[in-house]
């Protein structure tokens, strides 16, 4: 397939790389069908998160057609439109539980070095670096969802992906922000 990849400051390519397989019976494929890039992306081009490694895909913003399902997977079908938040959640630890779902402590799979240089671990991410898990991103023709069976979310017919895609990351992070400074309106 083709993927957008980083290979350095200011160096991401259209490269050709091999196509994602299920792994894990939670996991899902999607076709995907819009994806955007985010102003973190910029951090990554720019060389300011470390832990990056040429040929890493990125993109944490996108939505997609669900082409393949791991064993006994039953939330969503072949077929299903799946909008993803970036956040990848486990749905079962202690800050899963909590509604903590940044800081999933299942998710990333390098969280110790996440917690070596945040203080805490975070939460797997897509397409960010090693440090949030080095999952493949979905700024490409098709991506890897684990533990899709949690965060991610079945569009509604007849809605389109101009309409659903900044569910993944920029309006609930702006959504977030606005609750954290207590905003009312009329300020
Ligand atoms: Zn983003
Ligand atoms: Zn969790």
């Amino acid at each position: 397939m083709k993927a957008l990849c980083w290979h350095g400051k200011g160096d991401i390519r259209c490269d050709t790389v091999p196509d994602p397989r299920i792994e894990d019976a939670r996991d899902i494929i999607l076709k995907v069908t819009s994806c955007a890039i985010c102003g973190s992306d910029l951090h990554l081009m720019d060389g300011q998160m470390p832990t990056m490694e040429a040929g890493d895909v990125l993109g944490h913003e996108f939505m997609g057609e669900v082409v393949e399902v791991g064993p006994g997977f039953t939330k969503f079908k072949k077929g299903d439109r799946v909008v993803v938040p970036f956040n990848i959640n486990c749905g079962e630890c202690r800050q899963c539980r909590l509604g903590n779902w940044s800081v999933c402590e299942r998710s990333n799979r390098n969280g110790e070095m996440a917690a070596a240089q945040f203080g805490y671990p975070t939460a797997g991410l897509f397409g960010y670096s090693h440090l949030t898990g080095g999952y493949a991103g979905g700024q490409a023709e098709y991506v890897r969802v684990p533990m899709a069976d949690v965060a991610p979310m079945l569009a509604p017919e007849g809605v389109d992906d101009e309409s659903l895609l900044f569910l993944t990351d920029i309006l609930p992070t702006g959504w977030q922000g606005a609750e954290h400074c207590e905003i009312k309106g009329g300020e």
